[in-house]
This record gives structure tokens, sequence and C-alpha cells, in this order.
């Protein structure tokens, strides 16, 4: 069954320039398409009904401020198993516990600064993909 998801490269992935090889690893996968691509700057409004749900913990701010410290790539990537298969492909949270050959395994070390998020469910999809892509049919 298709899902689709929401995929953002996060602005740590802009300004170290991974953004092609972090594509490149999703666009790989066999029978997973590009339906919506675009390089933006978030701002407050937006990032605050994205992370919604970790408003109030010590990491939310920051996270904010990150987040709007430079242009992000919103993407979304439709496919069989897409929403667990993009979350497999970047990793746990944690790069340092992320496994080498995940995205986050291979290039990160600071637990904020982690190069990619991925909708963690079908409910979070359809969510954040209204957030990012309303005109999206
Ligand atoms: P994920 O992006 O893996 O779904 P969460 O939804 O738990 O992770 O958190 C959202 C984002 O907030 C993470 O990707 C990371 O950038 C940041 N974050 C999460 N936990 C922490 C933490 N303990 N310290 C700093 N930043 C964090
Ligand atoms: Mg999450």
């Amino acid at each position: 069954m298709s899902e689709r998801t929401l995929v953002l490269l996060k602005p740590d992935a802009v300004r170290r320039g991974l953004i092609g090889e972090i594509i490149g690893r999703i666009e790989r996968k066999a029978g997973w398409t590009l339906s919506a691509l675009e390089l933006r700057s978030l701002d407050q409004a937006t990032l605050e009904q994205h992370y919604g749900e970790h408003q109030g913990k010590p990491f939310y701010e920051p996270l904010v401020a990150f987040m709007s410290s430079g242009p992000v790539v919103a993407l979304v990537v439709e496919g069989e198993r897409v929403i667990e298969g993009v979350r497999a492909l970047a990793g746990p949270t944690d790069p340092i516990a992320a496994a080498p050959g995940s995205i986050r395994g291979d290039f990160g070390v600071i637990v904020r600064e982690n190069l990619i998020h991925a909708s963690d469910s079908a409910e979070s999809a359809e969510r954040e993909l209204k957030i990012f892509f309303p005109g999206l049919v």
C-alpha cells in the first residue's frame, strides 16, 4: 500500500552540503518517488504547529531556534511503507546511538542537529503534510 511522508532536511544538512547525499539515499529506494520538494525558511508559527507535541520540553526552544537558523528542504516522499522506511534510513533521534549506514549515524553527532525529520506515523504524516504542503491533493 502506497503512503506519503513529510521529510525535512534540517538547516545543518543544508549548511553542510548534505542534501544531495540524503535525497539520493531516499530516491534510490525501489519504487519511492518525490512528489514535492522545496527549499524554504520556516517561521515561528509553522514550527510551533509542527513541533507542538514538544512544547514545554527543555529542548523545545533551542530546537525551534535551530530549525529557523537557516533554510530547510521540505519534501514529500511517496511509496510502499515509506513512513517506516524513511525513519529507518534516518536512524534514531540521537546520532551517536544511530548505526553507521543510517543518515544520522553517518553524519550526526549532536542530538538537536540530527539532519533530518521524518513523520513517525500515518497520523503524523497526514497532520504534517497539511502544514507544509496544504495544496497537495
Ligand atoms: P525524532 O525527530 O527522531 O522524531 P523527537 O520527535 O523526539 O525525535 O524530537 C524532535 C527533534 O527534537 C529531534 O529530531 C531533535 O532535533 C530534537 N531533540 C529531541 N530530543 C532532544 C534532546 N534530548 N536534546 C536536544 N534536542 C532534542
Ligand atoms: Mg518526532
